[in-house]
């Protein structure tokens, strides 16, 4: 988002700039700019020490002319309407840049789930399900995990869902657990994606995957993922930060081994061999690599000058400023964008979806092979527009994805 400018507001001008440079009607573009639907809720939660406490809920429907709304549920501190409005246009560009069959939503309650029991968690999942019953549904609107949420919450969302329904539902969220008819392979998905992204870009530019450094911002589920699979590859992990602290090492980093003291620890700070840094640092170290894979305006004017990375792969959302953008662009930095780069976690839930319908069950090479391939061609459609017509990948991004959505609305002939 700008500095100074909300989440949302960003949305909207980032709309504004694409409809002119793909000539959107005005009756779409109008439409495009408001959420269908806003739901707030005030749940209350029986916590441990027998006290009831509210917590504020929402769940924000975009968008749902290519298919039924479609995007993760949130748990965090600093959780708004605001940020969860833009979280789900985000939904519908990036669901329609990897061209599958969905709309776009986005879900939150503003909680502290590291400060919460697991029992808390629970009883705050399963009444914030109950509250927003209505709105959800298989062929309505699918949740996923996001920030502070898992498998082990969508279960229970799962299980509020069919008990309410009085049969099993496992289509109405996706990123559960496999026992419960999870997909193989949609944990590491998102990581996966951003790692298939990488690779694309470093091809793009001539870079050598081997030996090639990396530093990831943000070692949660997206970040280990993404390091577990770019490590794989031959690159080398120099850094990585969580919440709590920043890790060094130049000779490169074991993912599973920060992952297992991040476990036992709660963080990956004191991760023996490493030089400890400030989180800050890890945007200006001299990597070929960088992944922010935490929350949003991570890389903003202040800090922009210091980046020294060749490539740029979004796996959080919307962690680079406009500002920021524009300089990376003019230094030639090989951004991809977090509609394109994050991509992977969606495009499994689809693959989820699509197995829990038919009730079938896909082995984890051919869920890797079709992401693998959805990944590529999305990468692909979005470097050609670039190149032609010498836009940023951002740019190219959202002017397939805006097109797509619009040519979906003018098909379906919807004019008020
Ligand atoms: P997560 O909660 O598993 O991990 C987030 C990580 O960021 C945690 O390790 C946290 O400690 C760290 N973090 C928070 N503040 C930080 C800071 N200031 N500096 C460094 N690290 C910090 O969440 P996740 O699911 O991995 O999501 C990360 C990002 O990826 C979010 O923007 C999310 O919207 C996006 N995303 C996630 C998925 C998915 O499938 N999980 C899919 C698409 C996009």
């Amino acid at each position: 988002m700008g500095e100074g400018e909300s989440a949302y507001e960003s949305v909207i001008r980032q709309l504004d700039l694409i409809a002119q440079k793909i000539d959107l009607d005005p009756n779409v573009l109008e439409q495009l700019k408001y959420p269908r639907r806003v739901v707030i809720v005030s749940i209350p939660v029986r916590m441990d020490d027998g006290q009831v406490k509210v917590f504020t809920g929402y769940r924000v429907q975009h968008n749902l002319w290519r298919g039924p709304f479609k995007g993760g549920v949130r748990y965090h501190p600093s959780v708004n309407l605001d940020e969860v409005k833009a979280l789900a246009a985000w939904m519908t560009f990036k669901t329609a840049v990897v061209d599958i069959p969905y709309g776009g939503a986005k879900g939150g309650v503003v909680c502290d789930p590291k400060a919460m029991s697991l029992g808390e968690l629970e009883r705050l999942t399963r009444r914030y399900t109950a509250m927003i019953m209505d709105e959800i549904g298989p062929f309505k609107d699918v949740p996923a995990p996001d920030v502070g949420t898992d498998a082990q919450v969508m279960a229970w969302m799962m299980d509020t869902y069919s008990s309410l329904k009085g049969y099993s539902v496992p289509e109405v969220v996706t990123g559960k657990p496999v026992s419960l008819g999870g997909s193989l392979g949609r944990e590491g998905a998102t990581g996966r994606g951003v790692a298939i992204c990488a690779r694309q870009a470093a091809e793009k530019i001539g870079l050598k995957l081997k030996g090639a450094t990396v530093a990831v911002q943000g070692f949660g589920k997206v970040g280990y993922w993404a390091a577990k699979v770019l490590e794989e590859v031959g690159c080398k992990i120099v850094a990585v930060s969580d919440s709590k602290g920043c890790v060094i090492n130049q000779d490169g980093l074991n993912p599973d081994k920060v992952k297992a003291h991040k476990d036992t620890t709660g963080s990956v700070a004191g991760l023996e061999g490493c030089k400890e840094s400030s989180r800050e640092e890890l945007f200006s170290l001299g990597c070929d690599i960088l992944v922010p894979a935490a929350l949003e305006n991570v890389i903003t004017k202040q800090n922009v000058d210091n980046v020294e990375a060749k490539v740029i792969v979004e796996g959080a959302n919307g962690p680079t400023t406009p500002e920021a953008d524009r300089a990376l662009f003019e230094k030639g930095v090989f951004v991809v964008p977090d509609i394109l780069a994050n991509a992977g976690g969606v495009t499994v839930s689809y693959f989820e979806w699509v197995q829990n319908l038919n009730r079938d069950r896909w082995p984890l090479e051919t869920v890797n092979q079709r992401l693998e391939r959805k990944m590529v061609e999305a990468f692909e459609d979005v470097y050609r527009v670039a190149r032609e017509k010498k836009e940023s990948m951002r740019t190219a991004a959202y002017m397939i994805a805006v097109s797509r959505v619009a040519e979906a609305h003018i098909k379906l002939g919807l004019f008020p």
